[in-house]
């Protein structure tokens, strides 16, 4: 499947939505989740095919022509103008994700597969908590949308400076705290601090917290050893690991994964026990 550039906006200097439409995604399927996203090929600049092209004819060609996978959350997809949203980060002129949304303009061509299906708010939940980057707000937005009305959704975001904020919507009621980069190198435990000096929720939590790996982990810690969430209510996805690209991320992903979930925390295990 693929769409075809109909508009670009820079929501930040750090976010460019790029909206897609045509006759390429006329067999695009609604996304069940709030939170879904497809797997985007981008082209290396010397690429000797176009788009669409066949997986089959270009997977034998050599690594550097072959395209590269990039997984993008569906901000939006809107059936009645076949018009598909994404939301991409955008960090220099590296990435093929990244320089491809910088310089997108109308016209051009974007194929991936997809959707595929992730978090969705639980509705039984009391309050929700979305905690993210830049590669998360997209989803975080769609999950805010999307809580029942009235219920208490707390949303802490890392960001560059304050031009990196954006408009967030909810029928719930929303408190957005907005972390601040500013230039700062010591980025892993930004977000779990934040999270840290929030006021300890009510009832059941149900939590998303994606974007980079270190700070996600830190973030789980937080939430977990504090019994502020349940395992089960928690979804956790290292989108990313800064100092890596997205093919030396995947290789060593799943070892990542592993150890986080092998990290048990004493307090959770007592607060279970006791109920
Ligand atoms: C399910 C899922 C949904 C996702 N949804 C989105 C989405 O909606 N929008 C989005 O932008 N990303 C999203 N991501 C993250 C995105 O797939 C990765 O960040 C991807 O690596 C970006 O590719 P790239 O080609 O731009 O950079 P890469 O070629 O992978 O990396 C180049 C360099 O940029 C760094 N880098 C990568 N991402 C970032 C970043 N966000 N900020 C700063 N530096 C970075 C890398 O560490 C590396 O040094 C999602 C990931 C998953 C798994």
């Amino acid at each position: 499947m693929y769409g075809q550039v109909v508009s670009t906006e820079k929501l930040t200097p750090q976010l460019v939505r790029v909206v897609l439409g045509g006759e390429g995604l006329a067999d695009f399927e609604d996304p069940k989740s709030a939170d879904a996203y497809v797997n985007c090929f981008f082209l290396p600049p010397d690429a000797p095919y176009g788009v669409p092209f066949e997986p089959d004819a270009v997977r034998d060609l050599p690594r550097e022509q072959r395209p590269f996978p990039r997984r993008i959350t569906v901000r939006a997809w809107d059936p009645a103008r076949r018009e598909l949203t994404l939301d991409i980060a955008v960090h220099g002129e590296v990435g093929y994700a990244g320089r491809w949304a910088l310089h997108a303009k109308p016209g051009d061509r974007l194929q991936f597969k997809g959707p595929a299906d992730g978090y969705s708010p639980d509705p039984a939940a009391d309050s929700y908590l979305f905690v993210g980057d830049e590669s998360a707000l997209p989803a975080i937005a769609a999950c805010a949308e999307r809580v029942p009305s009235g219920k208490p959704v707390t949303i802490v975001a890392e960001v560059e400076d304050a031009d990196g904020e954006i408009a967030l919507d909810s029928p719930g009621e929303l408190i957005v705290h907005w972390v601040h980069r500013a230039g700062r190198t010591d980025l892993d435990n930004l977000l779990a601090d934040a999270v840290t000096a929030l006021p300890r929720p009510d009832g059941s939590v149900s939590a998303f917290v994606h974007g980079e790996a270190a700070a996600t982990r830190a973030v789980r810690r937080v939430l977990l050893s504090n019994g502020i969430v349940e395992l089960e209510r928690l979804s956790c996805s290292p989108y990313w690991r800064r100092g890596l690209d997205d093919e030396g991320w995947r290789a060593i992903k799943g070892q990542w994964v592993r150890a986080v979930n092998a990290e048990t925390f004493p307090a959770t295990a007592g607060d279970r026990a006791e109920i």
